[in-house]
């Protein structure tokens, strides 16, 4: 009877360790699954986010893919720190119609699927749009300089609270006959706003390029290019255009600051006819974009190739639906 008891003991026992063992082995399995769970979301927000150089092979000028942006956070100014928040909406957003020099007229609208994002514009026009985003900034005049040198005109895609604090720079944008697009008004994702925020942060940034003396935008470039067909209709619904880009020469960049070479290379080595330039001239140290600039606008015009604003070069040769996105 006492062995027997014994053995039953120990069949017990080994039962119960054979179960801790399959629990043990289960946990493991589960622990494997959620390692590898985490690992690929990591790897999705690391690729969405441009840090990879693959998604930066992803990014490149051809495929209309875009994003890099994400992974840089966008400073703000001194002087714009007491505006980080787009100010109460009063009244609407005056529209784009009359004598609005970027209307972008019935040709460009109708090609635009109200759900989409445009990346660039068709290619049957030798001429390209350079564009400059999350300033003004103390080095936007540089860059206007360094335009009308070169008699080039590019848009430059505004933030509501560096209007407000730089409005001198915005004067001499418009004074170069350049045009101006709304980057919101303190760089939110919109995808991760909800719907009075997101009209907040563009119609606000439109009243104050309003009240700066600067016609209505017609276009909205979201930050980080993060948009969806959600925000796409309610862009347009606003009167708007969502724009992003479809060639970066990812002057953005910080760890390492890419060198003026290689800014330059990544603008002229890739730009086709209706390309849509992704450039900065806030948000940083912008020295190497500034620096880079003539050299670029040097090379094109070698070329042959116009740099005109963004609704010049869509009404000149609208989108074609390879250059439409609906989410991003
Ligand atoms: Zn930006």
């Amino acid at each position: 009877m006492a062995a027997r008891g014994q053995d039953a003991r120990a069949r017990s026992a080994h039962a119960r360790r054979k179960q801790r063992t399959a629990r043990a082995a289960g946990l493991a399995r589960l622990g494997v699954v959620v390692v590898l769970l985490v690992v690929g979301a990591v790897a999705a927000w690391h690729v969405f986010h441009g840090g990879g150089a693959g998604a930066a092979g992803a990014t490149s000028a051809t495929q209309g893919r875009f994003g890099n942006e994400g992974s840089y956070e966008v400073r703000i100014s001194e002087q714009a720190k007491a505006f980080s928040t787009p100010p109460e909406l009063v009244g609407s957003l005056p529209s784009a119609t009359g004598r609005n020099p970027w209307r972008l007229g019935a040709a460009v609208l109708n090609a635009v699927p109200v759900t989409d994002v445009v990346v660039g514009a068709g290619g049957s026009v030798n001429a390209i749009a350079l564009t400059f985003d999350d300033g003004p900034s103390p080095f936007t005049a540089q860059v206007v300089k360094t335009l009308a040198r070169y008699k080039a005109h590019a848009t430059f895609f505004m933030l509501g609270r560096e209007i407000k604090a730089h409005p001198d720079a915005v004067r001499e944008v418009l004074a170069g006959g350049n045009a101006i697009g709304d980057h919101t008004w303190s760089h939110s994702d919109l995808r991760r706003l909800s719907v009075k925020e997101r009209r907040d942060e563009i119609v606000g940034t439109a009243q104050q390029l309003n009240t700066t003396g600067s016609p209505t935008p017609t276009l909205v470039r979201p930050p980080y290019g993060s948009t969806n067909p959600t925000i796409n209709r309610f862009i347009r619904s606003l009167g708007m255009l969502p724009v992003n880009w479809n060639v970066d020469p990812d002057d953005w960049k910080v760890n390492p600051v890419p060198s003026v070479d290689a800014i330059v290379a990544g603008v002229v080595d890739n730009v086709k006819p209706g390309s849509i330039v992704l450039m900065h001239d806030g948000g940083g140290d912008r020295t190497n974009t500034v620096a880079a600039l003539p050299r670029i606008l040097a090379i094109l015009r070698n070329r042959g190739i116009r740099v005109v604003t963004v609704p010049q070069l869509l009404k000149q040769s609208p989108p074609g639906a390879d250059k439409l996105l609906s989410s991003y």
